[in-house]
C-alpha cells in the first residue's frame, strides 16, 4: 500500500488568494508514504514547508531521512528546500534524486540557486545534510518501492517517476509538452512507463485555447493528460500543476469536463491541497 498526500499542486509560481483557496496555491510538492518506511517526496515547491510544519507536529522532524524525486529544476519545483523545517535541524538527511544535467551534475546546478546573493546562506551551511542523485532512465530502490526514472518531454532536463510498491503504483508527471501543434500523440516510452498505473499525477494546466498563445511553454491540455491516462490504463489521473491564473471554479468546471470526456475508464481528481489518496488497497 502507498499513499499519496498532496502539499503543493500549482504550476509556475505560488497564488495564494480567495479564488485558489479550494485547491491551494503553493507549487508542486507530494508526499507519498509506504507504512513503516522512510517518505518519499515528489518535488520541492512551496508546499513543502507545509509538509516540514506537518511533520514537525507529528514530531517526526527530529532524525527525519527521506528522498526526494525532483521532476526538474524550474524554480516552482524546488522553491520550498530552504524552508523545510527538518533542514533546519542536526542530523536530517535528505537524498534528492533529479535528471541529469547537459555538461553539468544536479548537485551544481542545484546549489546554485541556494546559496548568497539569492539565498542568505549556502544548502551545505543548512544542519540538515542533503546530497544528489543524478538519475535518468533508470530503476532506483528507495526502500521496498521500486522507483522507474525516465525521460519527459518539458523545457531542460525532466524526470517523471513512477514508484511501485508491492500492491500500489502512482506515477508522477509535472509537467509535460504536448506536440505543439495540440495533436494528442503521447511518446510510447511514457505510456508503458505509466502501463496499469493506479494513480498518474500529471500536468494540466492550459486548456486549448490557451495552449494555442502558449504552445511552447513546456506544458499540456488535460485532455492530453486524459489520453496518457487511456492509452496506459492508468485507474485514476490526477490533474496537476494547476495554472496560478486558473481559480477554483476553473479547476472544478475542468474536472467535471475531463470526467465527461473520460466516461467510466478512467477517475479524474483535481489536486488539491491536503487530498490523500491510498493505492493498493
Ligand atoms: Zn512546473
Ligand atoms: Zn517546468
Amino acid at each position: 500500500m502507498l499513499s499519496a498526500t498532496f502539499y503543493g499542486v500549482r504550476g509556475s509560481t505560488p497564488c495564494s488568494c480567495d479564488s485558489t483557496r479550494e485547491f491551494g496555491g503553493n507549487t508542486a510538492c507530494v508526499l507519498v508514504e509506504v507504512p513503516d518506511e522512510p517518505p518519499i517526496i515528489c518535488d520541492l515547491g512551496t508546499g513543502l514547508r507545509y509538509l516540514g510544519r506537518d511533520l514537525d507536529d507529528r514530531g517526526q522532524s527530529n532524525g527525519f531521512a527521506a528522498t526526494a524525486l525532483i521532476s526538474h529544476l524550474h524554480w516552482d519545483h524546488i522553491q520550498g528546500t530552504p524552508f523545510f523545517r527538518p533542514l533546519l535541524g542536526e542530523g536530517a538527511t535528505l537524498e534528492i534524486v533529479g535528471p541529469r544535467q547537459n555538461g553539468s551534475t544536479l548537485e551544481t546546478e542545484f546549489t546554485r540557486f541556494v546559496r548568497p546573493p539569492v539565498f542568505p546562506v549556502a544548502i551545505d551551511q543548512l544542519p540538515g545534510d542533503v546530497t544528489f542523485r543524478d538519475a535518468t532512465d533508470e530503476v532506483i530502490q528507495v526502500g521496498s518501492a521500486t522507483v522507474q526514472c525516465f525521460d519527459v518531454p518539458h523545457i531542460g532536463p525532466t524526470n517523471g517517476y513512477r514508484i511501485d510498491v508491492g500492491s500500489g503504483s502512482l506515477a508522477y508527471i509535472s509537467d509535460h509538452q504536448q506536440p505543439m501543434d495540440g495533436s494528442l500523440d503521447v511518446a510510447d516510452s511514457l505510456v508503458e512507463a505509466c502501463r496499469d498505473v493506479d494513480i498518474l499525477v500529471h500536468d494540466a494546466q492550459f486548456d486549448h485555447e490557451e495552449f494555442q498563445q502558449r504552445s511552447d511553454w513546456g506544458h499540456c491540455t488535460p485532455e492530453y493528460a486524459l489520453e496518457l491516462a487511456r492509452r496506459s490504463g492508468a485507474r485514476r489521473l490526477v490533474l496537476f500543476h494547476h495554472d496560478p491564473g486558473h481559480d477554483d471554479a476553473w479547476v472544478r468546471a475542468t474536472v467535471k469536463r475531463i470526467q465527461g470526456a473520460a466516461g467510466t475508464d478512467v477517475t479524474i481528481i483535481g489536486a488539491a491541497e491536503g487530498l490523500r489518496l491510498e493505492s493498493g488497497n
